[in-house]
């Protein structure tokens, strides 16, 4: 084997002329550190790029009570030991925002808000962000009563009424989050039946505090100068205006894929589609985690996307020479 391992990857930056590398790997939630704790150990001369939010989404949730080896842990405990070990065993991180990536001249071209680095191989792992209900109000009661993040906006909610629109996973994770600290919660699902795990579905519903409104539609979000005061709902028993203080919204994901639209193949739902689970319709892109189409959105399944995706570029560049 002739592999050439080129130690000792700097952190370049913006600007530097030495932007050239053999990986990059785009996001920074468990996909992309798994995958980053991999590169490293492989000593591939790798970048990590993550944007604004370190940890990606499972850094915002409240509690993991479902990865091997903890019964219970906060999502961004676990993210930022992931980041520590990726650190220690020599991850290079920037905190930029990646804006496109092409091909050119056989390699890729990643372009960010801060500058452009070239590399051999880019792992696709800028995971998903929340989606939207495009309702009225909604837009502009952001921050000021609605929320995505009840993990971050919680103590705003001390004694307050809230309602948590969705039925999967997040929303029942994070409602229950809630209900240690808000006085009453409205839980609005489109269906009778809630998708999350059964476990903690059941212990939502059951919830002194929460009042259920099933087979029912948020239509806007009311306020006033100070923020939130309501919202209008559509019920079997016709529309009715709820007061309350807060909303969260856990309606479903997006894939963060739109610098990566002409580089690789995406889903109707935005997701990279990948072949043997980390591959793409591109041999130089790999993706992991949340950003792709392999279905179940786990962070044991993100971490294990990632690990696999930096082992398959290992063995790639070791092929190469
Ligand atoms: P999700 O599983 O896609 O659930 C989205 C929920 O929003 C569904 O209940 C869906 O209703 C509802 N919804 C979608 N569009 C809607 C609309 N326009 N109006 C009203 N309701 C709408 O999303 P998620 O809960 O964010 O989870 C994403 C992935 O991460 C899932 O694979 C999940 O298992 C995983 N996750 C795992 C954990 C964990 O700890 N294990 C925690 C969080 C997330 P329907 O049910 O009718 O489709």
């Amino acid at each position: 084997m002739s592999f050439k391992i080129e130690i000792g990857a700097v952190n370049s930056g913006a600007g530097s002329s030495e932007n050239s590398y053999q990986l990059v790997i785009a996001g920074g939630g468990p996909a992309a550190l798994s995958a980053a704790i991999y590169a490293a150990r492989y000593g591939i001369k790798h970048l990590v790029v993550e944007s604004w939010q370190p940890g990606g989404q499972a850094a915002l949730t409240a509690e993991i009570e479902n990865y091997p080896g903890f019964s219970s842990v906060a999502g961004s405990d676990l993210t930022n030991a992931m980041k520590q070990q990726a650190t220690a065993a020599g991850a290079v991180f920037v905190m930029e925002t990646v804006e496109s990536a092409e091909e050119k001249n056989g390699k890729i071209l990643i372009k960010t808000d801060l500058g452009q680095y070239t590399s051999d191989y880019l792992i696709i792992a800028t995971g998903a962000a929340p989606a939207t209900l495009g309702v009225p109000g909604e837009e502009k009661y952001y921050g000021r009563g609605v929320s995505f993040c009840a993990t971050c906006d919680a103590p705003f909610f001390k004694g307050k009424k809230a309602i948590v629109v969705g039925g999967g996973d997040s929303a029942v994770k994070e409602a229950l989050h809630l209900t240690h600290v808000v006085s009453e919660l409205g839980l609005v699902h489109r269906r009778d039946k809630l998708r999350a795990e059964p476990y903690l579905a059941k212990k939502l519903v059951e919830h002194e505090k929460v009042t259920t409104w099933w087979n029912s539609h948020l239509v806007e979000v009311t306020g006033d100068d100070q923020g939130v005061t309501g919202v209008i709902l559509d019920t079997p028993e016709g529309r009715k205006h709820i007061e309350t203080n807060g909303v969260f919204l856990y309606v479903g994901t997006v894939p963060a894929t739109e610098p990566f639209k002409s580089l690789v193949d995406l889903d109707g739902k935005k997701a990279v589609v990948t072949r043997n689970i980390v591959g793409t319709s591109n041999p130089r892109v790999f993706a992991a985690g949340d950003v792709t189409n392999n279905g179940f959105r786990q962070v044991v399944t993100a971490v294990s996307e990632g690990a696999r995706a930096s082992a398959a570029i290992f063995e790639l560049l070791e092929n190469e020479e």
